[in-house]
């Protein structure tokens, strides 16, 4: 298997797990369950992790919407199955332009599964458009682009075919991809992020503190499933991940690890969750959330106020 089919097998198990997950309710998606089927079972803390991410992720995605009032683009990078734009459809929140990027392997399938489910075709109305061809869909508002993001020009061009507006306000989401690039490869992305678009958000979900014994483990782990953490030396601490946006055209940075996001999130969430599972270990929960964070990084040129968003 080559370090590329390896990368696009991540997305199948962050599918796997994120349905697991919602199937015994730690959050609501009635749409995961048409990218992926029930696979094994989960550890409490691997389902805990999960939430902690899904939920992190759209804290901060929310604040945004909210402040922009969906007059915004949403670009998210090695979107995988990800659902996002669906429930974001269902609920109201979809901004003006939602683009989804990955491998043509993984959109193809993605557009499989769109043309085989009606549930998926649904949130699209006729005025949307919805057109599938081959590995790309293209609605008025929803985009799917397969674009390696290795290769910054395609991006670029990509982006601009289908009307990307660099004046409107915008968030850009990585969850658990530019690890899997070599550190000037992710550097480039934000690089360009950052430099083209000055009223915008990025945020990242990514590992961690990966030098200490459990990050050893977790890397092995990847390894014999034939996956590098090739970017894992780019940010080996909390503050790098910072550094990293700041060196890169962007004007402020913050970042958490995945313990403090999920002690920020509402209590009376973490504790309806808490009962879904026993946790006997929860030591185990501490390191393993210990070794993931969330970065997000703001340019504010409308002065709309991004820089208040936080946990
Ligand atoms: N973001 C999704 C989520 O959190 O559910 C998927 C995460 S999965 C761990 C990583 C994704 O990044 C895969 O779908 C993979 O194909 C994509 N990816 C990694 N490197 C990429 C690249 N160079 N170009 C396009 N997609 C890439």
């Amino acid at each position: 298997m080559s370090q590329d089919e390896a990368v696009i097998s991540t997305n199948d198990d962050a599918t796997a797990c994120k349905r697991f997950a919602v199937q015994l309710g730690y959050w609501s998606d009635s749409y995961i369950q048409h990218f992926s089927k029930l696979g094994d079972r989960k550890t409490p803390e691997i389902n805990r992790g999960y939430y902690a991410r899904v939920k992190g992720m759209r804290t901060l995605l929310n604040q945004f919407l909210s402040q922009t009032e969906c007059n915004c683009q949403v670009v998210n990078l090695g979107a995988g199955f990800d659902s996002l734009f669906w429930l974001l459809k269902e609920e109201g929140l979809a901004p003006k332009l939602f683009v989804e990027i990955d491998f043509g392997n993984v959109t193809s399938r993605k557009c499989y599964n769109i043309r085989a489910r009606r549930k998926l075709q649904e949130v699209f109305s006729q005025d949307d458009g919805l057109k599938i061809d081959g590995n790309e869909a293209h609605s008025k508002q929803y985009h799917l682009l397969a674009v390696d993001l290795r290769k910054i020009d395609a991006l670029e061009n990509r982006l601009n075919e289908i009307g990307i507006d660099k004046s409107l306000p915008t968030m850009f989401i990585t969850e658990c991809v530019l690890v899997y690039m070599e550190p000037e490869r992710s550097a480039a992305i934000i690089n360009w992020a950052g430099a083209n678009f000055k009223t915008a958000v990025f945020i990242n979900y990514e590992q961690v503190n990966m030098q200490d014994r459990f990050g050893q483990v977790m890397i092995q782990n990847l390894r014999s499933r034939n996956c590098e953490l090739l970017g894992a030396c780019a940010c080996p601490d909390l503050e790098s991940h910072k550094q990293r946006f700041i060196s890169n055209n962007w004007d402020k940075a913050e970042v958490l690890d995945m313990m403090s996001v999920y002690n920020c999130l509402p209590s009376d969430d973490r504790k309806r969750i808490e009962r879904i599972e026993f946790l006997d270990e929860v030591d185990l929960l501490h390191q393993l959330l210990s070794h993931y964070c969330i970065a997000w990084a703001v340019n504010d040129a409308a002065q709309l106020g991004l820089s208040n968003i936080a946990f």
